[in-house]
Order: C-alpha cells, then structure tokens, then sequence
C-alpha cells in the first residue's frame, strides 16, 4: 500500500532490536484518515472471503479492527490482556511479548467466537508471530474459523509470516519491512 509505504518512510523511526516506532500516526497518537484507507485496503484484500466477525489485541489492534468491522458492519471483539472477573466463559492463551519482552495470558470469552464464526483478525505489527500464534490457539480452542490475518506492517526479517503460514493461515500486510539495521528503514 503506497501511502501506508511513504508514511511509514516518513515518520517512522527505527529503534536497536528491530524495532519500528510509528507512534506519530498508528500507534500513540493515531491518523484516523489513513487508518480509514488501512482498512478500505484490508477490505479489498479479503473480498469475497466469508467473514462474519473482526477480530483483534488490544490496545493497538483496536483502532484498525474498528474501522474495518465499520466499514463491513461487522462486530468486532478485542482479545484482553487481563483477566476480567466477570467474564463468561472464558477462553486463555499465554502469548510472548516482542516489544516487553515477557508473558501475558490473554483471554476472550467463548460467547463472542464461537463454532459459527468465520473471524478476520486484525492487528498493527506481525514480527515473530508470537500474538497471532495466540489468536490460532484461541480459534481452535472455540471451534471458529480463520478467514485471514491481516497486519499493518510486517517485519519479514522476523519470520512470523512463515509460522502462521505453517499453520494453515492466509496473511496479508499492508507494508512489508525488509530491514531496520543501521537505523534504515527498508520498506518493500
Ligand atoms: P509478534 O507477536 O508478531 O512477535 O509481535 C506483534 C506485536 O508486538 C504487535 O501486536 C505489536 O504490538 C508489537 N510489535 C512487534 N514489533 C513491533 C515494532 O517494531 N514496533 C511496534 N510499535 N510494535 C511492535
């Protein structure tokens, strides 16, 4: 996607560790007409696939999740990050985090991805593959079908494309970035 492509060489800055920080239009602070045009682009890519629900992460995920799920009038639901007392029927997956470098357990209820699903997930990054992992665990473990993951941005030096197509999914990113050493963001 060339606009997303010149942005990110714009304003995007690189960070040691593979790191890409775009926290001037996605991330921290948020471009709501580009994430308008991310999402017009997601839809095109993923036309014809019979999707019934968008899925995502929080916090970053959200943002690009809502504008798809509102441009096709789907509902969308985020997976937490913590665990809610009161939700019902639970569903848990321990994810690694890439950029806090720990463990979390995510959760979302079974009440909302359930056997009739057909889900589109949606989030910002695709590094390691390590959250989308999660999220597969979760389809299987509700009995969901995976229409498709869509990214914002990949790093393909990070081989998370790789895994998840291992495992059967469709990926689609918008932006793929082929290196950020030496402080150069390389975009394909
Ligand atoms: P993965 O689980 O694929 O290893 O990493 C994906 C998650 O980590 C994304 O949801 C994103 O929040 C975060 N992440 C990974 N790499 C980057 C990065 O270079 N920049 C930013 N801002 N977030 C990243």
């Amino acid at each position: 996607m060339e606009l997303l492509k010149q942005r990110i060489l714009q304003d995007g800055r690189c960070y040691p560790g593979g790191i890409l920080k775009v926290d001037s239009f996605i991330n921290h602070q948020m471009d709501p007409m580009l994430m308008y045009r991310i999402a017009e682009e997601f839809i095109k890519r993923f036309e014809g696939v019979k999707i019934n629900k968008i899925v995502t992460i929080e916090a970053s995920g959200i943002a690009p999740a809502i504008m798809v799920g509102f441009l096709m009038q789907l509902p969308v639901v985020f997976v937490k990050k913590k665990k809610p007392k009161t939700m019902e029927n639970m569903l848990t997956t321990v994810v690694h985090s890439f950029t806090k470098d720990r463990d979390y357990t995510v959760c979302i209820s079974n009440n909302f991805l359930t056997p009739d699903d057909h889900i589109l997930f949606i989030d910002d990054f695709l590094a390691f593959g390590n959250a989308a992992l999660g999220m597969l665990d979760l389809v299987k473990q509700s009995g969901c079908t995976l229409a498709g993951m869509g990214f914002i941005i990949e790093k393909a030096f990070q081989d998370g494309r790789k895994i998840l197509e291992e495992q059967g999914a469709r990926v689609e990113s918008l932006a793929i970035v082929d290196d950020l050493s030496d402080c150069k963001i390389v975009v394909r």
